[in-house]
Protein backbone atom coordinates (compact mmCIF):
# COMPACT_ATOMS: atom_id res chain seq x y z
CA UNK A 1 0.00 0.00 0.00
CA UNK A 2 1.07 3.51 -0.85
CA UNK A 3 -0.15 6.73 0.97
CA UNK A 4 0.58 10.06 0.88
CA UNK A 5 -0.53 12.44 3.24
CA UNK A 6 -0.60 15.63 3.00
CA UNK A 7 -1.68 18.87 5.71
CA UNK A 8 0.24 22.02 6.90
CA UNK A 9 3.19 21.64 9.42
CA UNK A 10 1.51 21.50 12.47
CA UNK A 11 -1.40 18.95 11.43
CA UNK A 12 -0.19 16.00 12.96
CA UNK A 13 1.47 14.16 9.91
CA UNK A 14 4.23 12.55 11.74
CA UNK A 15 2.12 11.20 14.23
CA UNK A 16 -0.44 9.92 12.58
CA UNK A 17 2.44 8.61 9.58
CA UNK A 18 3.98 6.73 12.61
CA UNK A 19 0.43 5.20 13.66
CA UNK A 20 -0.33 4.02 10.41
CA UNK A 21 3.07 2.50 9.78
CA UNK A 22 2.34 0.29 12.71
CA UNK A 23 -1.06 -0.23 12.17
CA UNK A 24 -0.64 -0.95 8.41
CA UNK A 25 3.49 -2.38 8.53
CA UNK A 26 3.94 -0.10 5.96
CA UNK A 27 7.36 2.28 6.12
CA UNK A 28 7.10 5.29 7.28
CA UNK A 29 8.99 7.86 4.90
CA UNK A 30 9.72 11.69 6.16
CA UNK A 31 11.48 13.87 3.91
CA UNK A 32 11.71 16.42 6.98
CA UNK A 33 13.18 13.86 8.86
CA UNK A 34 15.66 12.70 5.98
CA UNK A 35 16.84 15.88 5.58
CA UNK A 36 17.63 16.74 9.67
CA UNK A 37 19.85 13.79 9.35
CA UNK A 38 21.24 15.36 6.63
CA UNK A 39 22.02 18.28 8.53
CA UNK A 40 23.54 16.66 11.60
CA UNK A 41 25.55 14.80 10.04
CA UNK A 42 27.02 17.41 8.12
CA UNK A 43 26.69 16.00 4.47
CA UNK A 44 26.36 17.55 0.96
CA UNK A 45 22.89 17.97 1.59
CA UNK A 46 22.60 18.84 4.65
CA UNK A 47 24.68 21.75 3.96
CA UNK A 48 22.92 22.77 1.68
CA UNK A 49 19.84 22.00 2.91
CA UNK A 50 20.62 24.00 6.65
CA UNK A 51 19.99 27.31 6.55
CA UNK A 52 17.05 26.61 3.28
CA UNK A 53 14.76 24.71 6.12
CA UNK A 54 16.12 27.30 9.22
CA UNK A 55 14.07 29.81 7.23
CA UNK A 56 11.16 27.87 6.49
CA UNK A 57 11.10 27.53 2.94
CA UNK A 58 11.28 24.31 0.64
CA UNK A 59 14.85 22.25 -0.37
CA UNK A 60 14.80 22.20 -4.43
CA UNK A 61 12.97 19.91 -6.00
CA UNK A 62 15.64 17.89 -7.70
CA UNK A 63 17.73 16.98 -4.32
CA UNK A 64 14.57 15.54 -3.21
CA UNK A 65 14.01 13.43 -6.05
CA UNK A 66 17.43 12.28 -5.52
CA UNK A 67 16.58 10.98 -1.90
CA UNK A 68 12.90 9.91 -2.85
CA UNK A 69 13.66 8.00 -5.04
CA UNK A 70 16.99 6.28 -3.62
CA UNK A 71 14.42 5.26 -0.54
CA UNK A 72 11.81 3.90 -1.97
CA UNK A 73 13.90 1.53 -3.90
CA UNK A 74 14.86 0.14 -0.67
CA UNK A 75 13.94 -3.39 0.24
CA UNK A 76 12.22 -1.77 3.35
CA UNK A 77 9.04 -0.31 1.15
CA UNK A 78 8.62 -3.01 -1.09
CA UNK A 79 5.54 -3.74 1.27
CA UNK A 80 4.26 -0.09 0.78
CA UNK A 81 5.23 3.01 2.77
CA UNK A 82 3.43 6.25 3.29
CA UNK A 83 5.12 9.50 2.45
CA UNK A 84 4.96 12.11 5.03
CA UNK A 85 6.12 15.68 3.38
CA UNK A 86 6.19 14.33 -0.27
CA UNK A 87 5.01 15.77 -2.44
CA UNK A 88 5.06 19.49 -1.83
CA UNK A 89 4.39 21.11 -5.31
CA UNK A 90 3.50 19.62 -8.33
CA UNK A 91 6.94 19.24 -9.80
CA UNK A 92 7.59 17.04 -7.23
CA UNK A 93 4.15 15.14 -7.06
CA UNK A 94 5.07 14.70 -11.36
CA UNK A 95 8.20 13.11 -9.95
CA UNK A 96 6.58 10.70 -8.04
CA UNK A 97 4.51 9.98 -10.52
CA UNK A 98 7.00 8.96 -12.87
CA UNK A 99 9.53 7.19 -10.38
CA UNK A 100 6.17 5.34 -9.34
CA UNK A 101 5.55 4.02 -13.05
CA UNK A 102 8.79 3.14 -13.69
CA UNK A 103 8.30 0.29 -11.19
CA UNK A 104 4.82 -0.30 -11.74
CA UNK A 105 3.51 0.36 -8.69
CA UNK A 106 0.25 3.32 -7.93
CA UNK A 107 -0.43 5.05 -5.21
CA UNK A 108 -3.20 3.59 -3.17
CA UNK A 109 -4.86 6.76 -1.47
CA UNK A 110 -4.00 10.10 -0.51
CA UNK A 111 -5.17 11.22 3.13
CA UNK A 112 -5.48 14.81 3.87
CA UNK A 113 -5.48 15.64 7.31
CA UNK A 114 -7.67 19.17 7.09
CA UNK A 115 -6.52 21.72 10.55
CA UNK A 116 -7.97 25.12 10.79
CA UNK A 117 -5.13 27.48 10.31
CA UNK A 118 -5.63 29.75 12.91
CA UNK A 119 -4.95 26.82 15.78
CA UNK A 120 -1.73 25.76 13.85
CA UNK A 121 0.49 28.28 16.12
CA UNK A 122 -0.81 27.06 18.84
CA UNK A 123 0.18 23.26 18.17
CA UNK A 124 3.73 24.70 16.85
CA UNK A 125 4.57 26.85 20.17
CA UNK A 126 3.09 23.64 22.21
CA UNK A 127 5.09 21.19 20.19
CA UNK A 128 8.47 23.34 20.83
CA UNK A 129 7.93 23.57 24.60
CA UNK A 130 7.38 19.78 24.63
CA UNK A 131 9.73 17.37 26.23
CA UNK A 132 11.29 14.15 24.54
CA UNK A 133 10.65 15.54 20.90
CA UNK A 134 13.14 15.91 18.52
CA UNK A 135 14.38 19.65 18.40
CA UNK A 136 13.65 21.73 15.40
CA UNK A 137 15.00 24.81 14.54
CA UNK A 138 12.14 25.90 12.27
CA UNK A 139 10.12 25.68 15.60
CA UNK A 140 9.47 28.85 16.16
CA UNK A 141 6.37 31.09 15.34
CA UNK A 142 8.29 33.51 13.16
CA UNK A 143 9.63 30.88 10.95
CA UNK A 144 6.08 28.73 11.49
CA UNK A 145 4.31 31.54 9.60
CA UNK A 146 6.76 31.39 6.91
CA UNK A 147 6.46 27.92 6.87
CA UNK A 148 2.60 27.81 6.67
CA UNK A 149 2.91 30.68 4.20
CA UNK A 150 5.12 28.13 2.03
CA UNK A 151 2.62 25.93 2.23
CA UNK A 152 -0.37 27.74 1.33
CA UNK A 153 1.15 28.90 -1.77
CA UNK A 154 3.04 25.69 -2.94
CA UNK A 155 1.54 22.63 -1.48
CA UNK A 156 -2.23 23.85 -0.92
CA UNK A 157 -2.25 23.18 -4.55
CA UNK A 158 -1.50 19.52 -4.23
CA UNK A 159 -5.01 19.17 -2.94
CA UNK A 160 -6.93 19.86 -6.42
CA UNK A 161 -3.85 18.10 -8.18
CA UNK A 162 -5.03 14.64 -6.24
CA UNK A 163 -8.85 15.25 -5.58
CA UNK A 164 -9.41 13.35 -8.52
CA UNK A 165 -7.58 9.89 -7.32
CA UNK A 166 -10.10 7.30 -6.68
CA UNK A 167 -8.79 7.38 -3.18
CA UNK A 168 -8.95 10.47 -2.16
CA UNK A 169 -9.80 11.10 1.63
CA UNK A 170 -10.31 14.07 3.95
CA UNK A 171 -9.83 13.55 7.46
CA UNK A 172 -10.85 16.22 9.92
CA UNK A 173 -7.42 17.05 12.08
CA UNK A 174 -9.34 19.21 14.49
CA UNK A 175 -9.99 16.08 16.63
CA UNK A 176 -7.79 14.62 19.39
CA UNK A 177 -4.85 12.20 18.22
CA UNK A 178 -6.68 9.28 18.92
CA UNK A 179 -9.97 10.20 16.84
CA UNK A 180 -8.18 11.51 14.06
CA UNK A 181 -5.93 7.95 14.22
CA UNK A 182 -9.32 5.96 14.07
CA UNK A 183 -10.93 8.17 11.43
CA UNK A 184 -7.71 7.09 9.39
CA UNK A 185 -7.66 3.49 10.34
CA UNK A 186 -11.58 3.26 9.42
CA UNK A 187 -10.68 4.51 5.79
CA UNK A 188 -7.92 3.12 5.03
CA UNK A 189 -9.00 -0.29 6.20
CA UNK A 190 -11.64 0.20 3.00
CA UNK A 191 -8.40 0.88 0.40
CA UNK A 192 -7.02 -2.64 0.86
P1 LIG B 1 8.76 18.61 7.73
O1 LIG B 1 9.46 17.84 8.78
O2 LIG B 1 8.01 17.74 6.76
O3 LIG B 1 7.90 19.72 8.27
O4 LIG B 1 9.90 19.32 6.86
C1 LIG B 1 10.79 20.24 7.45
C2 LIG B 1 11.49 21.05 6.37
O5 LIG B 1 12.24 20.17 5.51
C3 LIG B 1 10.56 21.82 5.43
O6 LIG B 1 10.16 23.06 5.97
C4 LIG B 1 11.47 21.97 4.21
O7 LIG B 1 12.46 22.97 4.42
C5 LIG B 1 12.19 20.64 4.17
N1 LIG B 1 11.44 19.66 3.36
C6 LIG B 1 10.87 18.49 3.80
N2 LIG B 1 10.28 17.85 2.78
C7 LIG B 1 10.48 18.61 1.68
C8 LIG B 1 10.08 18.50 0.33
N3 LIG B 1 9.34 17.45 -0.09
N4 LIG B 1 10.46 19.48 -0.52
C9 LIG B 1 11.20 20.51 -0.11
N5 LIG B 1 11.59 20.70 1.14
C10 LIG B 1 11.24 19.76 2.05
Amino acid sequence: MIIILLGPPGAGKGTQASFIEKEFGITHISTGHMLREAVKGQTPLGVIAKEIMARGDYVPDDLLLKIIKERVEKTDCDNGFILDGYPRNEVQAESLDVILREVNRNIDAIIQIDVDFSVLEERIEGRSQEKNTEIREDDNLQVMKKRLQVYIEQTEPLISYYSKHKKFIVINGMGDISKVSGDIKVNLSKVK
